[in-house]
């Protein structure tokens, strides 16, 4: 954590990053930002994920929202239809972002069709009393990674499957959009039995009445997972296992995305991110034809 540089006070007032990207919603390709907001650290440690590390030692509170938000939609400038706010964290945790700083994100995101937030299962009733406030517009991605409770005990995250599918179901009962992480390739399986836990996790989120999920491929990103990778128990899937979950996903009937955010380092080839892409603003996988990918 220490090799991360303290940001400049005109920098805490930037946000992280912000990508424009098409997604697939309502039917049509709409245009999405993606807003990594700079906040206070996540306070977990998930064996895979390096987000923590790039936050900070104090939430961020509202004067600084308002600062980060302003960066992300520029007065005067077309708003994206739909945006997310991500926070290395989660959105509802007080000790990445303050509640008085939530609300005011949430005030402003309300100008798009579509907010979407990030969140643990356990803030369900945060999310409830948010979207009471702005009904149908907005999305939560929930991490549910695997559909296993040995596994997510392995990897650290604090529930269960049968408690995160519980807090989704509540969140759509309430007219909350919910989009499912999923995790693909995890470290100590070999390719083939990693590709399984995942379709199994896809299958656990069709018949527990996920509508959407998003396919994250892991990658080295954390101390874990990089001596595992020294030790040959693991390395990041390769885009054939990719593109197997993610027309397993399509045949179950889920809104299926393909998310690359963990890989710094390009997964795949220029073709392979551009089909990934083209699943994500249409919703159907084209024909591949890429050396990167065996039948
Ligand atoms: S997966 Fe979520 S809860 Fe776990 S460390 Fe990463 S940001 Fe925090
Ligand atoms: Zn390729």
């Amino acid at each position: 954590m220490s090799s991360v540089p303290v940001p400049t006070e005109k920098l805490r007032n930037q946000p992280h990053a912000i990508v424009d990207e098409l997604e697939l919603a309502h039917g049509a390709a709409r245009s999405f930002r993606t807003v990594w907001l700079r906040c206070g650290r996540c306070p977990e440690r998930c064996v895979f994920c390096d987000l923590p590390s790039y936050g900070e030692a104090e939430p961020l509170g509202p004067e600084r929202a308002r600062a980060q938000l302003e960066t992300a939609l520029p007065p005067g400038q077309a708003l994206p239809w739909g945006l997310k706010l991500y926070n290395g964290s989660s959105f509802f945790e007080p000790r990445s972002i303050e509640p008085a700083a939530q609300e005011l994100l949430l005030e402003r995101a309300a100008r798009c069709e579509r907010i979407v937030v990030e969140s643990r299962p356990e803030f369900g009733a945060q999310a409830l009393a948010a979207a009471r406030r702005w009904p149908d517009r907005l999305e939560v991605a929930l991490g549910l990674e695997v559909a296993d409770d040995g596994w997510l005990h392995r990897l650290g995250k604090r529930t269960t499957a049968g408690a995160y599918f519980a807090t989704a179901a509540e969140l759509s009962r309430a007219g909350i959009a919910v989009r499912a992480f999923v995790l693909l390739g995890l470290p100590g399986l070999d390719p083939a039995a990693a590709l399984e836990l995942c379709l199994q996790t896809l299958e656990a989120c069709a018949e527990r009445g996920i509508g959407s999920v998003s396919i994250l491929p892991t990658a080295a990103t954390t101390q874990a997972l990089r001596r595992a990778q020294a030790r040959g128990d693991f390395a990041p899937p390769a885009m054939t296992s990719v593109f197997a979950a993610a027309r397993r996903a399509l045949d179950l009937g889920l809104l299926t995305r393909i998310d690359l955010s963990f890989h710094f380092a390009p997964l795949g080839c220029d073709r392979c991110r551009a089909v990934c892409q083209a699943l994500n603003q249409s919703g159907a996988l084209p024909e591949l034809s890429c050396p990167c990918v065996e039948f």
